[in-house]
């Protein structure tokens, strides 16, 4: 499963940040990860970030609403983030089920329309720290997957990123067993959700993820790639993120080859 390396710059961002679009554009070309990059900037960025990126690597929105167009005073249809060049857009983030209080069934019906406009959902479920005491993580997990992500979609349209709220820009995040049981349980669900087509869906891990634990993080069974957030906004930070990702497909390619030799792997 090719992993997607994802950034969400939220409300960060004036057109001088677009040079660090650049830097990861340029820095994507050189280092050629077997992954594909996103960087969703604020919307006032797309259409620049998008003739800047010029498909050497994505440009995503942060939301948007589910009727392509109408009076709804400062929201934005999928249809326009397509227009505008993003081809992907995050959706039922934290901060957007928590501080505009999206429901389960708001996030299924933009991720409906983004469908319906072609661009990729990258559907965001997590437990609050609270929930996670309580030991209600899977429920959660499972709960939102049930009432956030239309069954109608495939590993084409759609990703989804587990973000523990506790873990967003903390600089906490989850033991490596964790993340990984929490992983295998949304795998499960995606199956029981999806059917077969469920063992396709890329599931992203986010939450303080940064060059540091990136490498540990990628290398855990059903993560897919990474949601990203505070290092995602300087290039400096995100391209040591995406070298992990080739330093994990080059380890895992010399495992493989060490365990084709010892007649142990495929
Ligand atoms: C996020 O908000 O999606 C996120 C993962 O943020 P951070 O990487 O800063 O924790």
């Amino acid at each position: 499963m090719r992993p997607l390396i994802a950034g969400n710059w939220k409300m960060h961002g004036l057109i001088a940040q677009l040079a660090e679009i650049e830097k990861v554009a340029a820095a994507v070309v050189a280092i050629k990860p077997p992954a594909d990059v996103l960087i969703c900037p604020p919307a006032t960025l797309i259409v620049r970030a998008a003739e800047l990126a010029l498909h050497r690597i994505a440009i995503g929105g942060q939301d948007c609403h589910p009727e392509a167009a109408g009076a709804f005073t400062g929201d934005l249809s999928a249809e326009m983030l397509k227009d505008a060049g993003a081809s992907a857009v995050i959706l039922g983030h934290s901060e957007r089920r928590q501080g505009h209080g999206e429901t389960d069934a708001m996030v299924a019906a933009k991720a409906n329309a983004a469908r319906r406009t072609g661009l990729l959902s990258i559907i965001c479920i997590g437990e609050t720290q609270s929930q996670r005491a309580a030991g209600g993580t899977l429920q959660v997990c499972r709960d939102q997957i049930a009432g956030s992500v239309p069954t109608s979609m495939t590993a084409a349209d759609v990703v989804i990123a587990h973000e523990p709220l506790w873990a967003i820009g903390t600089g906490r995040t989850p033991t490596a067993t964790e993340i990984a049981d929490v992983h295998g349980h949304i795998r499960r669900t995606l199956v029981t959700h999806f059917g077969p087509k469920g063992k396709a869906v890329r599931i992203l891990y986010g939450g303080s993820v940064k060059a540091t634990n990136a490498l540990q993080i990628l290398a855990i069974p059903d993560v897919n790639g990474a949601l990203i957030g505070g290092a995602s906004l300087k290039a400096i930070d995100f391209d040591a993120i995406i070298r992990t990702v080739a330093a994990n497909a080059a380890r895992n390619g010399s495992t493989g080859q060490q365990k084709r030799a010892a007649g142990t792997g495929p």
